[in-house]
């Protein structure tokens, strides 16, 4: 029965979030003997990274090299990536590959043996692994969800949301949430958020309704600073409106394949569009698909000319849900169009997740390392996930903790729900693909009225990040300024201090 009184626990360390991320993170911190709770709104399922398809980016191939795997991200960051946490992502996340294969991840592996690579858009090389095909997320949680419910030492509390960081003066303690039980205060040495990203704040999106950017919100109220927040990674291809699963994703992993992008007359939406055509960065061709619909032309997905047998063996889930809703693949064309997918901006954080708020660490989506910049190259994210929960949790674990907390006024709020449909709708239309001053000014007064709620934090920070910056790079296009301006090279770091 669900109480009136706030329940108190006490842990090492406290793990937000039940991705790839968390789980990992999670673990990390047990394994170095401390006591770990686990608070996620949902059921442990419940994330980004159970939908993940394309799979995990590394330079494990004999003619690749972790040099190359950091190039090709620092030429998709569009000048913006921090290059020494690119350079950890690409180096250390070789390493990440052997501690999943140790926690139970089997990738999936060609006919020789070695790791079946994947090509996506952007990389000069195939080096995205998977798992179970285009099943990667899930075949990725699950190992990790098992050994997270056999660790004694880790506590999981499922369906239940944070709705405050426990933090004053710049220190973060634990954390007020609510669950089946009644309020709950976590009183924590050191707390890791890994929340994931906010793009269910867009009508079209890729995500599912839970992804609303609660981490952000939670660490804004904390004090915390946020960079990169206008950049927002909208994928090509997602089911088009009108079909009964719109916004469901076509993994770019299937343009890496062969399949190709096409109009109504069979003709290349992408020839002279960009030198790499079908894999050119994701914001170059979601622009181009966005400004055939705009023309009236649909777009479709054509795989019509590749093996069958292949397809299916490469990509089951999608030619099983597809078939679902009464669309062929390979046989058929997949009408797409592009949905809000990826947010390359969030928590600031250095390279061992540390925020500026002390106590409190960042992973996975939420964080913004600086390894994307301006635009994530496709399939860095899970490769995220893993290297920097762990190199958090390897710094967390040791956090000498900042005392006690003030549990006496848990917050009162909603946690967990989704996006309202209005903001949702703004969100697309003011600060979509296409931006500009009068959108987002408008959009940001209509915001200043809505009731105050994570959802709200988080698109007004998004906004205030995409009208400051005037010029158009990687996945921030302004209408008004469409030129990459070289003097603004720079990150946006907003704090509570320097934006009320
Ligand atoms: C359809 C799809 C396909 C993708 N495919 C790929 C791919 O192939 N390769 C790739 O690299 N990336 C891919 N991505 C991106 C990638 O999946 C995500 O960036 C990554 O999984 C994020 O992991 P995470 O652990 O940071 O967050 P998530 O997996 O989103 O997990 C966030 C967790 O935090 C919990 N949470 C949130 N708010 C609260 C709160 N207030 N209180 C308690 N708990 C909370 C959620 O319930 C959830 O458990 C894909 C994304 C989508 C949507």
């Amino acid at each position: 029965m669900r109480s009136a009184v706030t329940r108190r626990l006490s842990t090492d360390v406290l793990v937000v979030g039940a991705g790839l991320a968390g789980l990992y993170a999670a673990l990390r911190s047990a394994h170095h003997r401390r006591e770990v709770v686990l608070v996620t709104k949902g059921a442990l399922q419940a994330s980004n990274s159970f939908w993940a398809q394309g799979g995990i980016a590394a330079a494990v191939d004999l003619d690749d090299d972790p040099r190359l795997h950091v190039e090709d991200t620092l030429a998709a960051g569009d000048g913006l990536c921090d290059r020494a946490a690119v350079e950890v992502l690409c180096y250390d996340g070789v390493g990440r590959l052997y501690d999943m294969e140790a926690l139970g991840i089997v990738f999936d592996r060609d006919l020789h043996g070695a790791p079946a690579l994947g090509l996506e858009g952007a990389h000069r090389r195939r080096r995205v692994l998977h798992v179970g095909g285009s099943e990667s997320g899930r075949r990725m949680a699950e190992p990790l969800i098992a050994r997270v419910l056999a660790d004694p030492r880790i506590t999981v509390l499922e369906h239940t949301a944070v709705l405050a960081l426990a933090a004053s003066d710049g220190v973060c303690g634990g954390v007020h949430a609510d669950g089946p039980d009644g309020p709950v205060l976590v009183e924590a040495g050191a707390t890791i958020l890994a929340t994931g990203g906010a793009c269910a704040l867009w009508e079209r999106t890729t995500n599912p309704p839970g992804a609303t950017g609660d981490g952000i919100a939670l660490a804004w109220a904390a004090g915390a600073a946020v960079a990169d927040l206008e950049f927002v990674q909208f994928h090509p291809t997602a089911l088009a409106a009108g079909t009964p699963r719109d916004g469901f994703l076509l993994s770019e992993a299937l343009r890496g394949e062969g399949a190709t992008l096409v109009r109504d007359d069979g003709s290349p939406v992408m020839a002279g569009a960009h030198p790499q055509g079908d894999l050119a960065p994701r914001d170059v061709v979601a622009r181009a698909i966005d400004a055939e619909l705009r023309a009236g032309r649909p777009v479709y997905l054509s795989a019509e000319h590749l093996d069958g047998g292949r397809v299916a063996a490469r990509f089951p889930n999608l030619v099983e849900a597809l078939a679902g809703v009464g669309l062929e693949l390979p046989g058929g064309r997949i009408p797409v169009a592009p949905a809000a997918h990826y947010l390359m901006g969030g928590v600031h954080t250095d390279l061992d997740g540390r925020t500026t708020v002390d106590g409190l660490y960042a992973c996975g989506e939420v964080a913004c390392t600086g390894v994307h910049g301006a635009n994530r190259l496709a399939s860095n994210s899970l490769l995220e996930c893993f290297v920097f929960a762990h190199r958090a949790a390897d710094h967390a674990a040791f956090h000498p903790g900042s005392g006690t907390v003030d549990g006496a006024a848990p917050p009162a709020g909603e946690g967990g729900g989704p996006a309202p449909a209005d903001l949702r709708r703004r969100m697309w239309l003011d600060c979509g693909l296409e931006r500009d001053a009068a959108g987002l000014t408008d959009l940001i007064a209509w915001l200043d009225e809505q009731p105050d709620g994570p959802a709200v934090t988080v698109a007004r920070l998004v906004s205030t990040a995409a009208l400051r910056r005037e010029e158009s790079r990687g996945g921030h296009f302004r209408r008004d300024f469409p030129e990459r301006d070289p003097r603004q090279a720079h990150r946006i770091v907003l704090t509570p201090e320097r934006v009320s």
